[in-house]
C-alpha cells in the first residue's frame, strides 16, 4: 500500500517571504507546490500555469460552481483558490502536497482536511515586512496599503496554525520547515510500522 502523502499549508502576510520559501522547499523534498487560480493580473516576472493560473472572474466562478475547488478565497480585489485535481491527485500517490495559501483559505482546508498541518509565517518586525512590501516593487501604494490592512487580520489568525515561524534568517527558517516535513513523514510511517507490527 502507497502511504498518503502529508498536506502542508503555508500562510503569513504579504512581504514574509512565503514564495522564496515554498520554491526552494520544492527543490529538496519529494514535494508538490499546488498551482493556484486566481483572478489577479499577472506580475511581469510571473509565468501561467507556474505561478498561477489566471483566469476571468466568470471561469472563476465556473470552477466553483463545478465543485472543482479544494478550497476559494477573496483577497483584496481578487480571487484566489486551490484547484482539487492535482492535490488529491499527488496526495494519493504518496507525495507531500504544499498549499502557499491566505488565512480564509487555509481554515476551509482545514474543515475539509483536518490532518493538514499548517504553518504560519511571521516576518522579524513590521518594519520589515513594510520595507520587504515596499521594495519588492510590486504593487502600487494603493495595493501595498490593502496588504498591509490585510496583514493585520491575519496575524490575529496565527494562534489557529500547528507552527509559527519567523522568517528572520532565509535558511533557518527553510532548514525549520523542511524538518517539520520530515519529522512527520518520518513519525507517521513509523506509527504505521507499529500499527502493522503490534
Ligand atoms: P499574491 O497576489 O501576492 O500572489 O497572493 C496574495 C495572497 O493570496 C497570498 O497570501 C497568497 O498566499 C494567497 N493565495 C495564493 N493562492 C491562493 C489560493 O489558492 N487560495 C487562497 N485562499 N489564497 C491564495
Amino acid at each position: 500500500m502507497v502511504s498518503k502523502g502529508n498536506l502542508f499549508i503555508i500562510s503569513g502576510p504579504s512581504g514574509t517571504g512565503k514564495g522564496s520559501i515554498c520554491n526552494e522547499l520544492i527543490k529538496y523534498e519529494d514535494t508538490f507546490l499546488s498551482v493556484s487560480l486566481t483572478t489577479r493580473d499577472k506580475r511581469n516576472d510571473e509565468i501561467d500555469g507556474v505561478t498561477y493560473y489566471y483566469v476571468s472572474n466568470e471561469e472563476f466562478k465556473k470552477r466553483i460552481e463545478n465543485n472543482l475547488m479544494l478550497e476559494w478565497a477573496q483577497y483584496g480585489d481578487n480571487f484566489y483558490g486551490t484547484p482539487k485535481d492535482k492535490v488529491e491527485e499527488k496526495l494519493n500517490s504518496g507525495i507531500n502536497v504544499i498549499l502557499e495559501i491566505e488565512v480564509q483559505g487555509a481554515l476551509k482546508v482545514k474543515q475539509k482536511i483536518p490532518e493538514a498541518v499548517m504553518i504560519f509565517m511571521l516576518p522579524p518586525s513590521a518594519q520589515a515586512l513594510k520595507e520587504r512590501l515596499l521594495n519588492r516593487d510590486r504593487e502600487k501604494e494603493e495595493e501595498i496599503l490593502k496588504r498591509i490592512d490585510i496583514a493585520k487580520k491575519e496575524l490575529s489568525k496565527a494562534y489557529l496554525y500547528d507552527y509559527i515561524i519567523i522568517n528572520d534568517d532565509f535558511d533557518e527558517c527553510l532548514k525549520t520547515i523542511r524538518n517539520i516535513i520530515a519529522d512527520r513523514q518520518e513519525k507517521l510511517s513509523f506509527a504505521e510500522k507499529l500499527q502493522e507490527s503490534i
